[in-house]
This record gives C-alpha cells, structure tokens and sequence, in this order.
C-alpha cells in the first residue's frame, strides 16, 4: 500500500468514491495468521462481502495463495462464493435458519456448502435429510461457551449426548466455538470459554476442532486448534488492540477508501456550509465537495469529527455529510482542486481511527461501506510505487 505521494486511484467512469483493494496485503495477512496458527489451518471469514472489500475479490486470491476454508455468514453469501472457490470448504456461520424448507436444505447439499449447526431441531432436520438422500451430510456443530448468541447450550449438549444417533447420519467436519473477547489477552473468559469447549469436545463424537477467530490466534497455543477463523485480521483490523505499547497492528490494512473532488469553492466569513447551516467558515474559506455520503456507508456521524487526508496532510471534514456528499475544508490546502482524490480511510486514516471517533468497532467502519462504491483491486503497477 502507498504510504507516500499524492495516491489517484484508477476508476471506473463516473466514479467519485473507490475502494482499492490490496490483495497481496490480505494473502500477507493470511499467512502471517498461518504461520502464528501452526497446529492447524487457518480459515477465510468472508461474510458481509469480506468486511466490506469485495469477497468476489478477497476469496480467489486467498485460494490461489492456497486457503481451503472459508466462511460466510449467510447461504445467499455462500452461494455466490462457491464458484469462485472450487474444492474449498465453504461454511454458512447461521446454519439451515430456523425451521429450514426443503429447498434451504437441497441448496446446502447441491451446492456442497456446510451449515454450522447449533440447534437440536436443525440436527435433526439434516439428519432426516441425510437418512433420505442415504448419503452422510457434512455439518460443523457450534457450541456455545459463553457468547449466548448461536450454538447448543448445556441442555442441548446433554441431550445431544444423550442420543448420539442423531449424529450418525451425519459428517461431523468440525466442531467450533466462538470467543468472546479474544482481543483482550486478560479477560478471564478466554480460559474459561477454552476449558468449557473441551468439556464440551469431549460429550461428543471425536472430530477435528474449530476455536480462535482472528484475536484468538494471538492468545497463544493453548488456544490453538486444528482450524481458525480468522476475517478482521486478514483485511488488517488490529487483533491487538489492547496490546502495549501503543497498540501496534501487526498485521497490514488491504483497502483504502478514496473519494473525489467534485467541485470547490471559495465562500465568505460567516457564509453556512451544508445542510441545517451546522458550520460556517470562520473565515474566507475554500471548500470541497467530495463525492461521497452517508448513502455509501460514510457515517453521518462524523460530521464535524472526521479527517481527510491529501497526500500525507490532514483536511477537516465540516458541515453535514449528507446522502451522497460530504465537504471539506481545504483553505490550508492550496493544491487541492476538482478531480483530486481525497483519503477518508486507509494508511492515515486507519478504520481504528475512525470507529473511536464514532464509539463504534472498526468492523462496522469498514462492512458499513456500499455497494456503490467501486471495488478495484490495487493493480501491480500502483503496489510498486
Ligand atoms: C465473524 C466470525 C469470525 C471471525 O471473527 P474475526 O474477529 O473477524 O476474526 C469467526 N467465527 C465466528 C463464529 C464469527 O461469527
């Protein structure tokens, strides 16, 4: 990624807001992950379109470097992956959904994507499944430990072990947890998660084991498995947040986010800018309009909070952002002008930034960005710079 010089993304026609992706980043990642996680292999979160980045980007690239595992959240997400990943495993975090047709099933089984199971009534429904086709369906069991969220809980787990016959029509490919606060090295939970998984290993039939999402990786080996799961860290969220000194990423960001000058202009002291007039120059100002609003994920919030960058120099965002606009003072900033391409997120603006200055995650900063916003990958020539 370009950590110098004034950065003009390519675009296609029109285009006034880019998200260049940076796949050698994200298979740097993938392997930096692999290489921490050697007991086992580390899988490819790709829900919610790869946090944001294009999982139609993200998921070929990883494959080719040589990932097996991917997960996405929903069936939709799964089954516009699956022919962009042959022979991968491919998972659906939210399982067959509740009361599952016949049809959510036969998509499962045709189009051979795994549901991660965690509920008693959808074990039985595949296993029924299973029984007709006479073929054994591959699944992933959840078990929850603490998060409350998906997966059997200790009632299940009990009757589940109680009737081991539900399962033997079944392919038991892994069976997974999720951790609750992984990025905190310190929290209690993540022993406690740890040892109730392996009680809970241990009631079921053996089967290879899925634990540590992207933090997790960083806890050490006793939180090692033979699979992790790992999304934020691999699109260069901080997994460490908390860690000292000062919190150093290690990992690097794959995207930026690039929006364009549309228009500028000079307005007098005292002159309102945007709507519900919440800012007015406090002197003769210069002003840019960028091509980029809260309709493409670009948080209304940050009005009056966030930064743009032009070339290495900070510029303040002022006035509303409104649907497809946001404005920008570059009075300090003679060399700014209509067709310059601004950076609201990437080595500057990093999404860590940008969630503490809304008191959100920097996950939802970056699964926030829209479908209008083009999607290009960084081509070679731009990563040589
Ligand atoms: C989203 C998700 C992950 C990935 O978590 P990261 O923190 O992004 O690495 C792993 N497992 C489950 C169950 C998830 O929902």
């Amino acid at each position: 990624m370009i950590l110098s010089g004034q950065y003009s993304p390519p675009h296609p026609l029109g285009a006034s807001a880019v998200l260049t992706v940076d796949r050698a980043a994200i298979v740097a990642n993938w392997r930096d992950l692999c290489a921490r996680h050697a007991s086992g292999a580390v899988a490819a979160v790709v829900k919610a379109d790869a946090y944001g980045l294009g999982a139609a980007l993200v998921a070929p690239a990883l494959h080719e470097a040589g990932c097996r595992h991917f997960f996405t959240a929903h069936l939709a997400e799964a089954l516009a992956l699956r022919p962009l990943i042959p022979g991968a495993m491919l998972a659906v975090l939210n399982g067959l959904g509740p009361e599952p047709a016949p049809e959510v099933i036969a998509a499962f089984v045709n189009h051979d994507i795994i549901p991660v199971i965690g509920r008693l009534a959808e074990i039985s429904a595949f296993a029924a499944a299973a029984t007709r086709l006479g073929r054994r369906l591959p699944l992933i069991l959840h078990v929850d430990t603490g998060m409350a969220r998906l997966g059997l809980d200790a009632a299940e787990l009990d009757r589940l072990q109680q009737a081991p016959e539900w399962l033997r029509p079944l392919d038991l490919r892994f069976v997974m947890t999720h951790l609750v606060a992984a990025e905190s090295a310190d929290d209690p939970l993540n022993a406690l998660q740890r040892q109730r998984f392996i009680a809970a290993c241990a009631r079921l039939p053996p089967a290879p084991r899925s634990l540590a999402n992207s933090s997790g990786v960083f806890l050490g080996p006793a939180f090692a498995s033979d699979l992790a799961r790992t999304g934020a860290a691999l699109y260069g969220i901080n997994p460490v947040p908390h860690a000292a000194p000062g919190g150093i990423n290690p990992m690097r960001l794959a995207c930026r986010l690039s929006a364009r000058v549309l228009q500028v202009r000079t307005v007098p002291a005292g002159s309102p800018v945007g709507y519900n007039a919440t800012w007015r120059a406090a002197r003769p100002s210069r002003i840019a309009t960028l091509g980029i609003g809260y309709a493409d994920g670009w948080p209304f919030r940050l009005a009056g909070l966030g930064q743009a960058f032009f070339d290495e120099t900070p510029v303040p965002l002022v006035g509303r952002v409104s649907m497809d606009l946001t404005t920008c003072d570059i009075t300090d900033h003679p060399g700014v002008g209509p067709g310059d391409w601004l950076e609201l997120i990437g080595p500057h603006a990093p999404p860590e930034r940008i969630a503490a200055e809304l008191g959100t995650s920097p996950y939802e900063v970056l699964t926030g960005l829209g479908p209008r916003i083009a999607r290009l990958p960084l081509a070679n020539a731009d990563a040589a710079q």
